[in-house]
């Protein structure tokens, strides 16, 4: 029988191989724009023919005619522990303009596939998919579970997804670890350098502040003008002090990651911990260290000559592991209240626990990472779907299989998202390697 190896090579002299697919499946699954709600039932149904391709059974978990989810177990035993590779479907918009080739064509240019997803996180997806369909193959041999689970809306905060089934379908998570999106593959010149396994993420607090006024014409002298409440309010909020601290996450990640990074970068790691000084950071750092708050969008009239009725503002927080949230809002309530305006939660998760490093799924990710790089237990600063099921007692482990260069990881969110299509490969490759660990 060919090896994958050989089966590659012999793929570059252009015949069909095992590894001619992952890139069309990729394309193909780029194609399909998800942002959600739109577009996710097609999706689901891509994911699905694959699957049903090979054989593989499946069920769609549905709400109120909505698909929350696609879930598919290979199971030896119902007793024995399962992996749970998850990944969500949905992506962010993407604005044509910047973009070198269209965000939703999926080209292969440049030794690269293009579009928006190709890494966050269709390009997951389909790695996860490829080694479960690898598993599928010889599941008489499996000597534990091993799950595939497709979910809907994380860029839309997830609570309508992975948050709806921790509160209704928590039963497929039991006696469960999850691999997840969120980790990192930290790059250096000759390969990778550390594998950032995420364990532990920040808070998301997301907050609308309304105020009403009696709107009118500008010229007006007697107008009560909310935009004009509203800004005072935000003013007084910008002036909250969010001072530098380094938390139980941080710690773990930073001591870890000092002696693989170059010198200068670890001077500065050395300072932080010792607590000397926050002042000098490498770019980047201060997420680790700080709690953020960014107003992210202010809306009035539509009209230069209109004074509003009502004034609205968007705050974005990303709170660290242990900050005390009542209290953070506590202060923004109070600001609100000097003016009479309303706060509303949009978004929150109260606590975020870090993921073991003693369990069995963190060491079956080590096993098989660290023959490439030293693994490090990463504290990522943003938050994704991981975060619900961390509140709910699960271990998640954030990966990414590929090592990405600068450019491309610019392109998650932004204008050109792609991903090599050779490392793509070998991200896949990686994927099986993990599973098959935990599977055979
Ligand atoms: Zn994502």
């Amino acid at each position: 029988m060919l090896k994958p190896k050989t089966l590659f090579s012999l793929c570059l002299l252009s015949c069909i191989s095992l590894y001619s697919y992952p890139t069309k499946w990729l394309q193909e699954y780029i194609k399909i724009p998800t942002f959600s709600p739109t577009g996710e039932e097609k999706a689901f149904l891509y994911i699905a023919s694959l699957l049903e391709q090979n054989g593989i059974k499946y069920q769609f978990i549905t709400y109120k005619g909505r698909t929350v989810a696609l879930f598919s177990k290979l199971e030896k035993d119902s007793s024995l522990p399962t992996l749970i590779l998850m990944h969500h479907l949905d992506v962010v918009p993407a604005e044509g303009k910047r973009w070198k080739y269209p965000p939703f064509s999926g080209v292969l240019k440049e030794g690269k596939i293009w579009g928006r997803g190709a890494i966050d996180a269709k390009g997951l997806g389909i790695a996860q998919l490829l080694a479960f369909i690898k598993i599928s193959k010889n599941r008489e041999k499996l000597n534990r579970n091993v799950a595939m689970l497709v979910v809907c809306c994380e860029e839309k905060g997830g609570t309508e997804g992975v948050g709806w089934l921790i509160r209704n379908r928590k039963d497929i998570f039991l006696n469960s670890w999850v691999i997840n999106e969120g980790g990192i593959a930290k790059r250096f010149t000759n390969g990778v350098g550390w594998w950032g396994i995420e364990v532990v993420q920040k808070k998301p607090l997301w907050i609308k502040i309304s105020a009403r006024g009696r709107g009118g014409h500008s010229a007006s002298g007697y107008l009560d003008n909310p935009l004009h409440k509203l800004l005072v309010v935000l003013n007084g909020i910008l002036e909250l002090k969010f001072e530098p601290r380094i938390t139980e996450a941080g710690k773990l990640f930073l001591k870890r990651v000092k002696p693989l990074e170059p010198v200068g970068i670890a001077k500065i790691i050395a300072k932080v911990l010792e607590k000397k000084t926050f002042d000098t950071l490498f770019p980047g750092m201060q997420s680790f260290l700080y709690d953020t708050l960014q107003i992210t969008m202010v809306s009035g009239s539509q009209s230069i000559n209109i004074v509003p009725e009502k004034a609205e503002a968007y705050i974005d927080m990303r709170l660290l592991p242990d900050t005390d949230i009542e209290g953070v809002l506590k202060s923004i309530k109070e600001k609100a209240t000097q003016k009479n305006l309303e706060v509303e939660i949009l978004l929150q998760n109260r606590y975020s626990p870090i993921s073991s490093l003693d369990s069995i799924g963190f060491k079956t990710l080590e096993k098989v990472l660290s023959k490439e790089a030293p693994v490090v237990p990463f504290f990522l600063p943003g938050f994704t779907d991981a975060r619900f099921l961390r509140e709910a007692g699960i271990d998640v482990y954030g990966i990414s299989p590929f090592v990405l260069d600068p450019l491309s990881t610019s392109g998650i969110h932004g204008a050109n998202e792609s991903i090599s299509e050779k490392e793509f490969i070998k991200g896949v490759r990686r994927m099986e390697a993990i599973v098959k660990e935990w599977a055979f």
